[in-house]
C-alpha cells in the first residue's frame, strides 16, 4: 500500500508532468476519462522520481513499456516526447498567429488608439535613448521634457513612464544622493 507521502509525491509529479507535456498518454494521446493515466518511469526504476524520467501514459501503454528493457523503454519515450514537443510548438505557433491577427485588428482600430500607441512608442524611444546616453534622467525631466518632445500631456508621459519602470519594464526608479528620484536601466 502506498503511504501518505507517496500519494502526495505522486500527485505533485502528476500535476507537474501534465503541465509540462499535456494531460494525455504520451504514446496514444488519449485523455482521461477515456483512459486512466499513470506515471511512467522511463528507466524502469519506480524509485527514480527525476522529472526527466517521468511521463504520463495510459494503463495499456504503461504496461507495454514496462515489459521492455530500460534502454528500449527510454528510447521509445524519447521518440514520443520529441513528437509531442513538436506538436506543442505548432500549437504555440497557432497562438502566435492569433496574436498577429489581434495586432492587425489593433492597427485597423480607431485613430485615437493609433495616436496613443504612436505617442507611446515615440516616448519610449526618446527616454531609452536619453538614459542610454546619460546613464540616468531625473523623473521630473522624464515626465516634463518627455511630454514636450512627444507632444502629449505630462499626465500621459507619466503613465508611459510607469509602464517602463514597472517590474517587467527595462527601467527602474531610485533616489540619488540628494534624494532626487532618477530613472536608470534596471
Ligand atoms: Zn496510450
Amino acid at each position: 500500500m502506498a503511504n501518505r507521502f507517496q500519494i502526495r509525491q505522486h500527485e505533485i509529479a502528476y500535476k507537474f508532468i501534465a503541465a509540462r507535456d499535456g494531460d494525455f498518454c504520451l504514446q496514444c494521446k488519449k485523455k482521461p476519462p477515456a483512459v486512466k493515466l499513470q506515471i511512467d518511469h522511463a528507466d524502469n526504476d519506480p524509485d527514480n522520481w527525476d522529472p526527466e524520467n517521468l511521463h504520463l501514459l495510459c494503463q495499456k501503454h504503461n504496461l507495454e513499456l514496462r515489459g521492455k528493457t530500460a534502454a528500449e523503454h527510454k528510447r521509445l519515450i524519447r521518440t514520443y516526447s520529441a513528437n509531442n514537443e513538436r506538436e506543442r510548438a505548432r500549437e504555440r505557433g497557432r497562438e502566435n498567429t492569433h496574436l498577429v491577427k489581434d495586432l492587425v485588428d489593433f492597427r485597423n482600430a480607431s485613430p485615437e488608439m493609433k495616436a496613443n500607441s504612436y505617442y507611446e512608442t515615440q516616448y519610449r524611444e526618446w527616454l531609452l535613448t536619453i538614459v542610454r546616453e546619460h546613464g540616468f534622467i531625473t523623473k521630473v525631466e522624464a515626465i516634463n521634457s518627455g511630454a514636450e518632445v512627444v507632444g502629449c500631456s505630462p499626465l500621459t508621459a507619466n503613465r508611459y513612464l510607469s509602464k517602463l519602470t514597472s517590474s517587467v519594464g527595462p527601467l527602474k526608479e531610485s533616489k540619488d544622493a540628494t534624494g532626487t528620484v532618477v530613472i536608470s536601466f534596471r
